[in-house]
């Protein structure tokens, strides 16, 4: 295990305590966090304490200068930023993903990536009454779980009071420890019932209807990547597209400069010149018809 790395998303509450824990755990551990560290965070992430507040510092900042000097055989790589879709790239880097963001659009981005790249991961949040963790191996992702069950997912760190308890921490580094060293497949939902300590294990299946992983998503649409987002579907093409042709193949379509645009009904579809898609009102698989019937 020590020859492997890590990428931490996240620095709160619970990467923190990660990042204490897994000292000489790993060769190599990346953290990504835009946050700032404030006053307000010391009451559940007391791994800022020695902070001194005399100018603004990142968590990535502090908690990389804070590691290196606790832990000088493992390096340290810091990106003070908000983990996003251009960001999957650094994923290569490593060998493992480790979600410890506290909602559920960071994580569905963080899946999406680790879809892309081949990664596994550990999806991990903590609320005032449990621990939950989702290990993701190439099989039922994230987003599998998540849209079977709305609301059963709950967001994490909002409802903290107080730091990770100790039985929890060891949990959690036990879990993923196990999970690191090929001990757990993936697939599988850990939950810690704060109250009596008691561990769920569960396994979870692939939907065969899942946006992000549905094989049939993977290889028809050529080098094109096609996700679900909260203002439609996106398809990115890879190219730059001719808007002139698709506007001749497409009646009742204009042309606005760089872009082309196409309302039928309640749906409609914006191209950009580059070859990016915006889908609105549409379903996937009638999203998916359509970038056929173009790239035809
Ligand atoms: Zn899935």
């Amino acid at each position: 295990m020590e020859n492997k790395s890590i990428l931490i998303i996240g620095a709160g509450a619970l990467g923190s305590v990660f990042l204490e824990n897994s000292r000489g755990m790993f060769k190599k551990v990346g953290i990504f966090d835009g946050d700032i560290v404030s006053k307000s965070n010391l009451l559940t992430q007391p791994f800022y304490s020695g902070c001194d507040f005399s100018s603004p510092i990142s968590k990535t900042s502090f908690a990389v200068g804070k590691m290196s000097s606790l832990d000088s055989s493992t390096e340290y790589q810091g990106y003070e930023r908000y983990f996003t879709e251009s960001d999957f790239r650094i994923m290569k880097e490593y060998d493992i993903i480790a979600d410890f963001t506290d909602n559920v659009k960071s994580r569905l981005t963080i899946n999406e990536g680790c879809i892309r790249e081949g990664k596994p991961a550990v999806f991990a949040s903590l609320n005032d009454k449990e621990g939950f963790l989702y290990f993701y191996e190439g099989n039922a992702c994230f987003n599998c779980l998540f849209r079977n069950s709305i609301g059963r997912v709950k967001e994490g760190c909002e409802s903290m009071i107080s730091a990770p308890e100790k039985e929890f921490i060891t949990f959690l580094m036990e879990s993923v420890s196990e999970f690191v060293s090929g001990g757990i497949k993936g697939s599988e939902i850990r939950v810690f019932n704060l109250a009596n300590k008691k561990i769920l294990k569960s396994t979870v299946k692939r939907d065969p209807e899942c946006e992000a992983c549905a094989r049939h998503t993977s290889n028809s649409l050529g080098n094109g990547f096609i996700q679900i987002c909260s203002s439609g579907i996106k398809f990115s093409y890879g190219k730059g597209i001719d808007l002139g042709v698709l506007s001749g193949r497409l009646s009742g379509s204009k042309l606005y400069g760089e872009y082309l645009v196409y309302n039928k009904g309640n749906k409609s579809m914006l191209v950009s010149l580059e070859g990016d898609f915006l889908f609105s009102g549409y379903s996937k698989s009638e999203a998916e018809e359509l970038i056929h019937s173009f790239l035809a």
